[in-house]
């Protein structure tokens, strides 16, 4: 019994959750992870926050899903999901992979078939590799024929990367976290990196340690505003009335950069025009911080050696998050604090791979790389090098896909590790739409609440059981191996998807991981330079890296935006107040968000065991004040209700969220709090507004 925990292989991976992307070390016993450690990757030296040490036995969890599941005929599609796995063969009866290939893909191209290539949509996943969102969104456009394939960054960062394409030309970072050591000023505006960005969180907090200024501006306080210079607790939805008063003292006090905006720069005479309305003291009362302290933290921005700004779903999670996002990069470009080491701007990614998802083209509009598909020229080269035909038009979003089963346009969709009956707004009316659909295939690990609405289950491969290229929120390209089998009859995500291609027509045949990755490099010119020998050889390699022997760009932007002209572009913004404000009925806010021990939807934490152990319940974070004006003591039930639904959680006093507003996880199945978030879209990134809405909140109820 002494030789128990010693193990027998240890494999260098990186760690499945956030965009930090830490290196991480598998220690293996008989198939079997024993424990993790973290090892000296770029982002992380050695660093690992509570997710990355602790939440990895969710692969060995008694819930995976090891064989094929096809839903039993007559087996009703129920919105209302269990998580009790003793039931799941009430509504699926097992089959061979033959039979549930042959179903999920036959199904599915007979709908092509008939209805053509828009009655199919495809979610893929942030969490799978490059190589699986490459092959996957390749399936799409050319197998199903069609570009509805979106995935989570939808509602995550869409909004900032739309007004980054717009403004500087590229929807990446500028600096890479670890910069904030070299910054003098660093801003963190809508982003909680403890708890979701915990280890770079950890820099933030030595590079504070070592003189540099924290401005943390937030509706609620996070843990590193302990550590701020200034904390500006701004009023939920007023960012641009904040970000305009500060760029009207840049202007007004002549704090510009004006060699920059001069050479790098179009567009700033409309920018100066617009803020000249938006003066500290008349935004002062909007936005709740005083005309004083605007002007402070606007001239620290402008006026020191480096300033960066770090940002994250406070920011992009709104229907004016286009606008919060450009706000920001004019910002930065007026005051030339862009384009150097310890400058720049830095939208915080979530998701383990949400960049690299993105840059395999995993999204409607752009194909790898961020070629449009409106563009011809782009389109023809894609078509060469797949010998395929591709549909000229931009295809639908997260969103617009679940308005478009309603509108009996979209009949058939291929879901990939997404979870959209939890993460998707409105998830009552996302759930009643995945339940129409005539034919819904997930590809999962676990029977998530989006799985069991399927009519064919395909069990795949948890983040230890593959190997593949994952990058992260710094464009840094890395290497996860594998550690692992998968469990029984399931399998790796890439076999999977080669054999719905296989089913749909395509005579795909890759072999080894690196045979995908390759023609990924071929056909993206920004990784172009990045070979497998090199990631296996170094683990990490950051890209622009166009050719072979370049060491990679951390920094970028220090000479041209990859825009027309070499210039970055500024773009005004105006208010816009959030889609549904609290009313008599409805007279509280609802903010939606994550918490440090769990993942996302839940599906992978809630399933690890210290991480469960931590936060097992579902709760509900209220301010002191409005519990004892309701009547309510910490622990006790509470009914939140919105227009669009209800749920009971635990109420957990805490007073970082302003009074009136309610901060809740939306990690928990059993009060999934998407039930109650409104579905209204930005126009430019169409991402929902997760960030506010109004809700009525009640005593008692049953969780
Ligand atoms: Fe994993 Fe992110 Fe934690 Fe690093 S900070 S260990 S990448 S969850």
């Amino acid at each position: 019994g002494v030789a128990l925990n010693i193990p027998d292989k240890q494999v260098d991976s990186v760690c499945p959750y956030c965009g930090v992307g830490c290196q991480l070390t598998y220690n293996v016993k008989d198939n079997k992870i024993l424990y993790v450690e973290g090892r000296q990757g770029p982002a992380n030296l050695g660093r690992l926050c509570v997710k990355g040490r602790y939440g990895f036995d969710y692969a060995h969890h008694p819930h995976r899903l090891t064989k094929p599941l096809i839903r039993r005929e007559g087996a009703a599609k129920s919105g209302d999901f269990t998580m009790d796995p003793d039931r799941v063969l009430e509504v699926f009866r097992e089959a061979s992979w033959e039979e549930a290939l042959e179903l999920a893909g036959g199904k599915l191209a007979q709908i092509r078939d008939q209805h053509g290539g828009a009655a199919l949509a495809g979610f893929g996943s942030a969490k799978g590799s490059n190589e699986e969102a490459y092959l996957f969104q390749k399936l799409v456009r050319t197998g199903f024929r069609t570009n509805n394939v979106d995935h989570c960054t939808r509602l995550c960062h869409a909004s900032s990367v739309s007004a980054l394409l717009e403004g500087i030309g590229s929807g990446a970072v500028s600096n890479p976290v670890m910069d904030v050591t070299r910054a003098e000023v660093i801003v963190i505006i809508g982003a909680n990196p403890t708890v979701n960005h915990p280890v770079a969180a950890t820099w933030i907090k030595n590079a504070v340690k070592t003189g540099a200024k924290l401005i943390v501006m937030d509706p609620r306080r996070s843990e590193l505003a302990r550590h701020a210079h200034r904390f500006l607790q701004f009023k939920p939805d007023t960012d641009v009335a904040l970000l305009n008063a500060m760029m009207h003292v840049i202007v007004t006090e002549k704090l510009v950069d004006e060699a920059f905006i001069a050479s790098r720069t179009i567009g700033y005479a409309e920018l100066q025009a617009n803020v000249a309305d938006y003066s500290p003291e008349a935004m002062a009362p909007i936005c709740g911080i005083d005309a004083e302290t605007i002007r402070y933290v606007a001239r620290l921005y402008a006026t020191s050696q480096g300033s960066m700004i770090l940002w994250g779903m406070g920011v992009s999670q709104h229907v004016h998050g286009t606008d919060n996002a450009r706000c920001l990069i004019a910002l930065s470009l007026m005051t030339g604090q862009i384009g150097r080491p310890g400058t720049g701007l830095h939208p915080l990614r979530g998701q383990n791979n949400v960049q690299g998802a993105s840059d395999a083209g995993l999204i409607p509009m752009m194909l790898p790389d961020y070629q449009r598909v409106d563009n011809p020229a782009a389109r023809a080269r894609f078509e060469q090098a797949w010998g395929a035909t591709l549909d000229p038009k931009p295809g639908l979003t997260v969103v617009e896909i679940m308005d478009a089963i309603d509108a009996g346009q979209v009949r058939g969709m291929y879901i990939m590790g997404e979870n959209p009956a939890m993460s998707d707004p409105d998830a009552n009316h996302a759930r009643a739409a995945l339940a129409v659909l005539e034919h819904l295939v997930v590809q999962d690990i676990f029977l998530t609440e989006t799985a069991y609405l399927a009519d064919v289950i395909l069990p795949a491969s948890a983040f230890p059981e593959k190997t593949g290229t994952f990058t992260n929120t710094d464009r840094l390209v890395q290497l996860g191996r594998q550690a692992i089998d998968p469990p029984g009859e399931a399998k790796q995500d890439l076999w999977i998807i080669q054999q719905m291609a296989n089913r749909l027509g395509l005579p795909w045949n890759y072999g080894h991981v690196s045979e995908v990755f390759d023609e990924m490099r071929r056909t993206m010119a920004s990784i172009g330079g990045i070979t497998w020998e090199r990631l296996e050889r170094n683990g990490a390699v950051v890209y622009p890296c166009m050719n072979e022997g370049d060491v990679g760009q951390p920094v970028v932007f220090t000479e041209l935006f990859p825009r027309e002209g070499g210039r970055a572009r500024f773009v005004p913004a105006d208010i816009i107040p959030a889609d549904e404000r609290p009313d008599g009925e409805y007279p509280m806010v609802l903010i939606t968000g994550r918490q440090l021990e769990h993942w996302h939807t839940g599906s992978m934490t809630r399933r690890a065991t210290v991480l469960d152990a931590i936060e097992p319940d579902p709760v509900a974070l209220v301010h002191p004040l409005d519990m004892e004006r309701m009547g309510i003591r910490p622990g006790e039930a509470i009914t939140i209700a919105s227009r669009r639904g209800e749920v009971v959680l635990y109420a957990r006093a805490d007073d970082s969220s302003p009074v009136g507003a309610i901060f809740v996880p939306f990690c928990y199945y059993e009060a999934a709090i998407n039930r109650l978030t409104n579905a209204a879209l930005d126009p430019f990134g169409k991402i929902p507004e997760f960030k506010y809405c109004a809700i009525k909140v009640t005593p008692g109820g049953e969780v």
